[in-house]
């Protein structure tokens, strides 16, 4: 059955963020289940990529031998793994975001050299790929989407890591146009070993901006490796740029523009990293499952016990929700790209489009996989503590997800702040519909009826009840603080938190209500994980609600909220502990992650 949300949509291209005062998307999502015979294939040569080379080379990566990362990462390059992104006039196969995201999943198995990879092919190739010049994107990216060279990337100083832009590192132009670098980037990723870096600096200590640098220029080197909690497998060092001397035409876009390269390459690298996580997290639900089956206390394997199987269930559950959202999102993507992939600034315009969703993936991603590893450790007792069985390196290894490309309270804070931005400049009616929802949730009830006996339809009216909190929260919160909402980061991030639940719960509950459809014997494994997400959806929104207007409102003002919370978030009880031993049955019966 397919049911109502909230306001009627047009059928424009869609916009990011708009599907959160919009009702149901004109057109279906994109699923993991409506992938392609193009996808299967990517994945099928990945996933045995990264189980037959790169699986069993973990302890020489551990070990630092970078020979090893640098053999692995050419033989990404010759099957095809590395260009995903880029067009076959550049040695790439030239395939759409949910390709990208297919590959990314299945490198994030080993998260060590889903790292190196991500550098190479999201951080290197990505700014050359949209910033640079036709010269420079035949004389690097061939090379670097063959793997012949290793890519690296260099935002971050010791001084400047969350505020990229206050960096110190500087160039300085010469009189026959070339360029003096200074200056020191810390934790560059690939450092050790890398041929080619992106090096952000500004010139004349003011303008921002960015550089091709090579190793073998003079004046470049790389500091010690450093010593790190996890990723053991992945380089990080400095690097050093001392009188660093860099041929005029290795400028990467306009000088004072860097930003702009910066902010993509960071909007990408969100999306992305959310594909990763969800990879991870499926390798480990799998080991997971294989250790509760195996493992026996009392005389049975501790999979029979609840406990043991409420975490499994809640670990799928979790993972589809990330998944529904990662795959809605390469659709919107790929939709917004359409034909013209080829042309960097549509994919530029693109990926900036759906820079909110790419946020709220990557703070979704990365905690959805600390809880999976975590609960991994848990299940695996004493010995999830110790070297011998992979859940403790897990468990370092995904820690740095919610450090890196941008950490999660500053991709928190920039959800909203996006959406306001764009309302204000009329792009997106989120505004006016929080108004409208004010004087509607104000006034007298008016509940729709919604059949009793179909848990997808009671889902689909909460993800509205969800959105409506959102809006609620986000038009009080702009009523009470205007143009310093910004300065209240407490109640920005529970809004942030909010619109990332209704965004996890529509994605969910619309691609079970697909999964369903196109096949009627996996509809109730999807019906349960979407109506878990949307059900512990609702539950976060009303916590992270009634925190807010106890200090977004006073007296009548916030007795009045309160109550227009609780009509809003009156759902039907469901009986999650029924769906998640629905869940945990078959996740044991099919001993891994269920779905896709
Ligand atoms: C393993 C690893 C690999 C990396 N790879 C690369 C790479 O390849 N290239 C690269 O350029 N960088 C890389 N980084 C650096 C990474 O991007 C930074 O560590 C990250 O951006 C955070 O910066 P920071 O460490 O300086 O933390 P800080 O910015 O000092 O933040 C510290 C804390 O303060 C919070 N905070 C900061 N500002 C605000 C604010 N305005 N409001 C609220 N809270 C705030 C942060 O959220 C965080 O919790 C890597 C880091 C690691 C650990």
């Amino acid at each position: 059955m397919v049911h109502d949300y909230f306001m009627p949509v047009t059928s424009a291209p869609a916009r990011g963020g708009e599907w959160l005062a919009a009702g149901r998307p004109a057109s279906p999502i994109a699923t993991p289940e409506s992938l392609g015979d193009d996808h299967r294939l990517i994945r099928q040569t990945a996933a045995e990529f990264v189980s037959t080379e790169v699986a069993p080379a973990l302890d020489d990566l551990e070990a630092k031998k970078w020979a090893r990362a640098r053999d692995l990462v050419r033989r990404a390059g010759d099957l095809g793994l590395l260009g995903t992104d880029v067009p076959e006039s550049l040695g790439g196969v030239g395939l759409d975001k949910a390709a990208s995201i297919v590959v990314g999943e299945a490198v994030g198995a080993c998260p060590a050299f889903a790292t190196t990879f991500g550098a190479q092919t999201g951080l290197a190739i990505i700014p050359i790929l949209c910033f640079g010049t036709p010269e420079q994107q035949q004389r690097y990216l061939p090379r670097i989407v063959s793997g012949e060279i290793i890519g690296a990337y260099c935002l971050s100083e010791s001084g400047s890591g969350s505020d990229a832009l206050s960096a110190r590192a500087r160039a300085d132009r010469q009189a026959d146009g070339s360029w003096i670098l200074n200056g020191e980037k810390m934790w560059i990723t690939n450092g050790g070993f890398a041929d080619v870096f992106i090096v952000f600096a500004k010139v004349d200590g003011t303008q921002f901006s960015a550089f091709i640098v090579e190793r073998g220029f003079a004046g470049v080197t790389s500091g010690k490796e450093e010593h790190k909690m996890g990723l053991h497998g992945s380089s990080t060092t400095p690097l050093v740029l001392a009188d660093a001397k860099v041929p005029a035409g290795n400028l990467l876009g306009e000088v004072g523009r860097g930003h702009k390269i910066a902010f993509n390459v960071l909007n990408y690298g969100r999306f992305k990293l959310a594909g990763m996580c969800t990879g991870s997290a499926k390798a480990v639900v799998g080991e997971a499952v294989a250790y509760a089956l195996s493992r026996r206390q009392f005389g049975q394997p501790i999979a029979t016990f609840g406990a043991i199987r409420h975490k499994l269930a809640e670990m799928t559950e979790r993972l589809y929700a990330v998944e529904s959202m990662l795959y809605r999102t390469a659709g919107l993507i790929d939709a917004a790209v359409g034909e013209r992939g080829h042309d960097a600034s549509v994919v530029v315009g693109a990926l900036e489009e759906f820079a909110i969703e790419s946020s709220i993936l990557k703070v979704a991603g990365s905690e959805m996989v600390s809880f999976v590893v975590d609960e991994n450790v848990q299940i695996h007792g004493g010995n999830g503590f110790v070297r011998d069985y992979p859940a403790e390196r897990h468990y370092r290894d995904a820690r740095v997800d919610r450090i890196f490309e941008g950490t999660n309270e500053i991709n928190r804070l920039l959800v909203p702040s996006m959406l306001v931005k764009r309302a204000l400049k009329g792009g997106l009616p989120i505004l006016d519909a929080a108004r409208a929802l004010r004087d509607e949730v104000m006034g007298p009830a008016s509940a729709a009826a919604v059949p009793a006996d179909d848990p997808l339809a009671q889902a689909a009216a909460t993800v509205s009840a969800v959105k409506k909190t959102a809006l609620l929260l986000l038009g009080s919160a702009l009523e009470r603080y205007g143009d310093t909402l910004a300065d209240e980061q407490e109640i920005v991030m529970l809004v942030s938190d909010v619109i990332s639940e209704a965004f996890a719960a529509e994605s969910s509950v619309l691609r079970a209500e697909a999964a369903g459809l196109a096949d009627a014997s996996r509809a109730a494994l999807h019906a349960d994980a979407a109506c878990l997400t949307a059900y512990d959806a609702a539950q976060a929104a009303e916590a992270a609600a009634r925190t807010a207007i106890a200090r977004l409102a006073e007296g009548d003002d916030r007795r009045l909220l309160l109550a227009a919370l609780r009509r809003l978030l009156k759902i039907e009880p469901f009986d999650a502990i029924g769906a998640r031993r629905r869940l945990a049955d078959a996740i044991t019966s099919r001993r891994g992650y269920l779905f896709a």
